[in-house]
């Protein structure tokens, strides 16, 4: 079954980044095109921040994620928002709040239950280490070992004895055998089993944090998110997400998963580029117009590779032509992005 969203309905997009480090160039593309494409669509921009990690997300980086969002030219509708005044603490502006998601443990919590209710979750004593050995792999991808299913049928005198012996639970999804299909606007048509994507997955970690796949989904759900346009690293969570969002009762959106920036020699960036976060950027002086204007050329929506705001991008930018490989900055394409055309050369429209 292919879902799309109602056209005639308000596009709701957001930006989700996770406060856990600054910035990088790669984080600036996947977020602008979320932002154009929202905006192209006379749609609302969303900023939720994904601090559901607490040992690795901290208020310092969400302050600077917040203004270096800000300092590229993207704006946001509903939100948290800089406190004025001495008061460093956010605030937020929005009626689908909150979206800070260390604020939204009341509605995890909720979504478990209606998920126990269900049946489709069960509590799951096996140590990552234990998985690893497992899966025979000495280490395992973004999305964790491949789950076995050795928890999913325990009795509750086995589940017993393993809280007993000092053993912590996970709490892991079983969901539908069926296959999941969406239309990815940039990827093409979709269709995944979960078996095939990591089987049962953790919807909350043995230490009681939630798990980002149930925090997405419960939170793209309840603030009517209809468009998501996220990095394509990502699409192997996306039938997780929408079996949740399914069983939750919420409408599915529409995914676009972009391609990837990397670096010359082709690996993804990543917050290790320290010399490519925003801010160091910022540092020797390199303006956001040309940082838009090179991320737009990439992205096919700036033909002569000039200087250029955020805004005046978003008439011209075309999901649905996006390539669908990932792309490349090598050595020319930073020096542009460095120092700006040769003397001679006008980038400014
Ligand atoms: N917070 C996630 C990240 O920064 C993105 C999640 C999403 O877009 O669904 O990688």
């Amino acid at each position: 079954m292919i879902e799309t969203v109602n056209a005639s309905r308000e596009v709701r997009g957001r930006l989700a980044p996770s406060p856990t480090g600054y910035l990088h160039l790669g984080n600036a593309w996947a977020f602008l095109m979320a932002w154009w494409a929202a905006r192209q669509a006379g749609g609302r921009v969303l900023l939720r921040l994904e601090d559901i990690d607490p040992q690795r997300s901290r208020t310092e980086y969400a302050l600077a994620i917040m203004e270096d969002l800000r300092w590229l030219g993207m704006d946001w509708d509903e939100g948290p928002v800089l406190a004025s005044g001495g008061d460093c603490g956010l605030q937020e502006q929005g009626e689908r709040g909150p979206y800070i998601q260390s604020r939204c443990m009341l509605f995890y919590a909720q979504a478990l239950q209606q998920l126990e209710h269900l049946g489709c979750i069960y509590p799951c004593f096996c140590t990552r280490k234990e998985l690893r050995a497992l899966a025979g792999a000495p280490h395992v991808d973004d999305m964790g070992a491949p789950y076995p299913g050795t928890c999913r049928h325990l009795s509750e005198s086995q589940r017993a004895a393993m809280r007993q012996s000092g053993r912590r639970a996970s709490l892991r999804f079983h969901g539908p055998s069926e296959p999941i299909s969406f239309n990815d606007v940039v990827q093409g048509q979709q269709c995944f089993r979960l078996d095939d994507c990591g089987g049962d997955f953790a919807v909350q970690r043995s230490d009681g944090v939630i798990a980002y796949q149930l925090a997405v989904a419960v939170d793209d759900g309840r603030m009517g998110v209809n468009q998501v346009v996220r990095g394509r690293d990502i699409l192997p969570s996306t039938p997780r997400q929408i079996a949740l969002l399914r069983l939750l009762g919420y409408e599915i959106p529409t995914y676009a998963h972009v391609p990837l920036l990397c670096d010359a020699e082709g690996e993804r960036l990543a917050k290790r580029h320290n010399s490519l976060a925003l801010r160091s950027l910022r540092a020797e002086g390199v303006p956001p117009e040309r940082i838009v204007g090179l991320l737009a050329w990439l992205a096919g929506a700036n033909p002569d590779r000039r200087e250029a705001s955020a805004a005046g991008v978003t008439a011209s930018f075309r999901l649905d032509r996006l390539p669908r490989r990932d792309c490349r900055l090598d050595g020319s394409l930073m020096d542009w992005l460095r120092h700006g055309a040769p003397s001679g050369e006008a980038t400014y429209e």
